[in-house]
């Protein structure tokens, strides 16, 4: 193997880069889950929790990936043979999609070209077409981390009170959530879904749901099968500040840490720097002559974007030229995107240098690949780092 120096450039859109405090605060030593410590943490980690979803509700933790925040928003809200809405908004919305189905549900799947966020006209069509209220709830990815497109969660609820429709509203912000601006309360969502090891800056293994008073209440009739993934028993639990089971306690360690660095720069702030290092991003692929997956500007992701290559170029062999001579991971292609496009992870533990030294790598790779570039894309995103 290869002896490497200097830190490997983790450019995929998560797992991203974990903040040294972030590891250090992980490496304390394991405390009694049972004990007055602990209940303390875990007061002031929902606490710290809120603010970051938005929300005045109560928000779940599970010692699990986020597969596993997509099962419990969907067997705590929902009963067999429910018609769930889904929008094809890439492969994430595909999966969870997939998974709704395997639980018994009745998918509506709205078909999309995986350039485009969760259509709100579309919503409204389906919702003018069921005045028996048959849909129980619509489910949206807010950013596709398989493409980089962000759908408008404010757009897809202003369609359902325009439409009276008592739908839950489900959200997945895993690769949002701390990164771009997301409001579980104003934007009238019932269950966001969300992951640690993303914008949260952590490890994988924690995940998040935050619940409203309906779905709450849905949960009090909702028949799909549930045990592990129950929100009632964590609920209860919480309340005296422990879990009735063990809690992954040196990953909430470091969730502390994150959402006070979080607080410390302020979400606007975060947003505000995510915002401008994917416009910076866009700048080069644009001077690179290149593509930005997403089509639509309204929906540009603050957290990754994907880069479409031409006809006959591979750019799994971009990554791997890019892995193999600067030591920077790139986001494949997933799903039908598969070759077509690699991701530009730019989320989390980030700055200004850390995007030049990603886009420098980048445009090297492109070069070495032997992919046409028309100009030096890197130049026009230091033009806009180079403003404050
Ligand atoms: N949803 C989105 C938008 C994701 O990006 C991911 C993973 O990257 C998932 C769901 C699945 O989460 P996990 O891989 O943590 O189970």
């Amino acid at each position: 193997m290869t002896l490497r120096t200097g830190r490997h450039f983790l450019q995929i859109p998560g797992p991203t880069n974990v903040p040294d405090s972030v590891l250090r605060a992980m490496a304390a030593p394991v405390i009694d889950h049972r004990g007055p410590e602990f209940a303390e943490l875990t007061h002031r980690l929902l606490a710290a929790l809120s603010p970051v979803f938005g929300t005045e509700s109560p928000v779940i933790v599970y010692p699990a990936s986020g597969t596993g925040a997509w099962e419990a928003a969907l067997v705590n809200t929902l009963s067999p043979g429910d018609r769930v809405l889904c929008f094809e908004t890439g492969h994430f919305a595909s999966l969870w999609r997939t998974m709704a189905v395997g639980l018994g549900l009745d998918v509506d799947f709205v078909p999309g070209d995986w350039r485009h966020g969760a259509d709100p006209e579309a919503l409204a069509a389906r919702l003018a077409a069921d005045p028996a209220h048959t849909v129980k709830a619509v489910c949206v990815v807010h950013n596709e981390t398989s493409t980089g497109v962000t759908s408008r969660i404010a757009e897809i609820r202003a369609a359902l009170d325009a439409a009276g429709h008592p739908a839950l509203l489900l959200v997945d912000t895993i690769s949002s959530l701390g990164s771009i601006d997301y409001r579980h309360d104003d934007w009238g969502v019932d269950v966001t879904v969300a992951g640690s090891q993303k914008g949260l800056m952590l490890p994988p293994g924690l995940s998040f749901n935050a619940v409203s008073e309906k779905a709450l209440r849905a949960s009090e009739t909702a028949r799909l099968p549930r045990s592990y993934w129950d929100w009632q028993p964590v609920i209860e639990a919480n309340r005296k500040g422990f879990f009735h089971y063990t809690p992954a306690t040196n990953l909430l360690y470091g969730l502390e840490e994150a959402l006070r660095l979080l607080a410390a720069e302020g979400l606007p702030e975060v947003f505000a720097r995510h915002a401008r290092h994917a416009a910076a991003t866009r700048a080069a692929v644009r001077g690179w002559g290149l593509e930005v997956l997403c089509a639509d500007e309204r929906e540009y992701s603050g957290s990754l974007t994907g880069v479409l290559l031409p006809e006959g170029h591979d750019a799994d062999k971009v990554r791997e030229i890019v892995l193999e001579r600067f030591d920077m991971s790139l986001g494949a292609g997933l799903g039908r995107l598969a070759g077509k496009v690699f991701r530009i992870g730019h989320l989390g533990h980030f700055n200004d240098l850390t995007l030049a030294g990603t886009l420098a790598g980048v445009q090297m790779g492109l070069e070495l690949s032997g992919v046409p570039l028309a100009s030096h894309g890197l130049d026009a995103a230091l033009d806009i780092l180079r403003t404050p």
